[in-house]
């Protein structure tokens, strides 16, 4: 399963190389690991949420958590430390464009902002949850993951905007294509995180940065491989 505090599957440690530790002695000295906090603890300070209740919406401090924080330095001591600030008011997991739309309509009727998450990957702050008094509904979109059309003619294929890295190579693939998009945090980024953030990988040089990859209306498709 996902880190809740960081990066990777939290069944894996990896320990700080023994040679790397004795580099780190020599020049600043023996450190002191910090502690980390439990994911109770972190949750503990979480206050109620201000959103009213709507079928999609869970509002439940763990899910709040694990959906205000990216893969920041900032995000990591803030998780590490379990002092994780204002998070957000709830999280919607829709399963269709429908669905999307009624949770905007919602988000609008309430006063709520609306933040979209894909992986969460973030290294920048992207999901920091503003600290005012605007509620704050988060969107997560993975559900909508699906390859729903794939042109061979035109080699333009369309997908749900939260399809992780993967999942939607393995779909490509099985009909023979590669997006060609690799970023370092393939396995748990999505594509609307990619367009939203002008991702790049370590193959863009040969397909492309993925501003290059998305069709643009009256634009030429771009070859899909
Ligand atoms: C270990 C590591 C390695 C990385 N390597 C690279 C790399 O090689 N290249 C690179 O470019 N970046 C890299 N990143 C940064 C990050 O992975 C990218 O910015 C990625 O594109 C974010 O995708 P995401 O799905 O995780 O988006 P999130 O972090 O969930 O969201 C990022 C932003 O996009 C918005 N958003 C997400 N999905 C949608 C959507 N469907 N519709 C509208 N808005 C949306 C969010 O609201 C937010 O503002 C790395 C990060 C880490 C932690």
């Amino acid at each position: 399963m996902k880190r809740w505090n960081g990066w990777g599957d939290e069944s894996i440690e990896l320990e700080v190389n023994p040679d790397a530790l004795n580099f780190l002695n020599e020049r600043i000295g023996p450190g002191t690991p910090m502690v980390d906090a439990t994911l109770a603890q972190a949750c503990k300070g979480i206050t109620p949420s201000r959103l009213p209740k709507h079928r999609l919406v869970d509002t439940k401090r763990e899910t709040r958590l694990r959906h205000s924080l990216g893969q920041s330095l900032p995000d990591w001591l803030k998780l590490r430390s379990g002092k994780v600030g204002t998070v957000t008011d709830g999280v919607a997991f829709p399963e269709s464009s429908e669905q999307v739309q009624e949770l905007l309509a919602y988000a609008k009727d309430c006063g709520a902002s609306v933040i979209p998450m894909g992986g969460g990957t973030s290294v920048v702050g992207h999901l920091t949850v503003p600290q005012n008094d605007t509620p704050v509904l988060t969107i997560n979109l993975s559900r909508l993951s699906r390859l729903l059309n794939l042109d061979p003619e035109s080699q333009l294929a369309t997908f749900g905007a939260g399809v992780l890295g993967p999942d939607l190579e393995a779909q490509l693939r099985a009909q023979g294509y590669t997006l060609g998009h690799f970023p370092q945090s393939f396995e748990y980024s999505t594509l609307g995180g990619w367009v939203v953030t002008r991702s790049s990988g370590q193959q863009s040089l040969r397909y492309g940065r993925i501003e290059q990859l998305l069709p643009v209306a009256g634009s030429r498709p771009p070859a899909a491989h």
